[in-house]
């Protein structure tokens, strides 16, 4: 499995709405020029557990405070990146300040800003949420989906004139792909130039060839 497909199979397991503010944190952070790795989503009490007793009653360094159920990894709500290097080894060594910056932006808190536990791969996206909130709460997913819902992607206002030539596109094959001029009506057209005041008159029949040509060239549009 190549980054990107191990980057995908762990986001899949995060929260639906932290799935897509990951994919934006991935995207963007590629865009500047990383390869950064999701090192870490969603994690099994079992495995948080683990996580604690290293540095405790297990060998290794400490590297986290939390037990099961005191990591918002628990609840699908973090991930953790590194970074691919040039030699396609994991590595930490990056500016974080811009890394983190970029999560911050999207909504993320991030690790690295945190005073009393820094930890600079973490992100997170709880809502104002705190795991005592949560935490042996059978309420849990319930008060995470509200918590989390103004981060829900807002479907875009279509009017209904506008819904309905979609429609009528749909219906007859064309998508916005394949010739997006077949939503517009001439009477669209027509309404669109007079608004911009390029056409003094809206005519029944809506824009024709011969008119659209004149109104652009008296708009210095062509
Ligand atoms: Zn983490």
């Amino acid at each position: 499995m190549n980054r990107q497909e191990r980057n995908a199979e762990r986001i899949k397991q995060l929260h639906p709405i932290v799935q897509h503010y990951a994919h934006l944190l991935i995207t963007q952070l590629e865009e500047l020029g990383y390869s950064p790795m999701v090192t870490q989503g969603l994690r099994t009490y079992d495995e948080q557990n683990a996580l604690y007793a290293q540095g405790r009653t297990k060998p290794g360094q400490k590297v986290t405070n939390a037990k099961g159920g005191e990591s918002w990894h628990n609840y699908g709500l973090a991930l953790d990146l590194g970074f691919m290097d040039k030699e396609g080894k994991l590595t930490y060594d990056v500016d974080w300040n811009i890394v983190g910056k970029v999560g911050q932006k999207l909504g993320f808190s991030w690790g690295g800003a945190w005073t009393i536990f820094k930890d600079r791969p973490h992100f997170e996206i709880t809502g104002g949420l705190r795991i005592k909130d949560v935490y042996n709460n059978q309420e849990a997913n319930t008060l995470i989906a509200l918590h989390l819902a103004p981060y829900a992607i807002q479907e875009p206002k279509i009017s209904k004139w506008a819904k309905d030539a979609v429609e009528k596109a749909k219906l007859k094959g064309i998508d916005q792909w394949s010739n997006p001029q077949e939503y517009i009506t001439p009477q669209i057209l027509e309404y669109v130039m007079f608004k911009l005041g390029l056409i003094d008159e809206v005519k029944p029949e809506g824009m024709t060839k011969e008119r659209l040509m004149v109104a652009l060239m008296r708009g210095k549009l062509l």
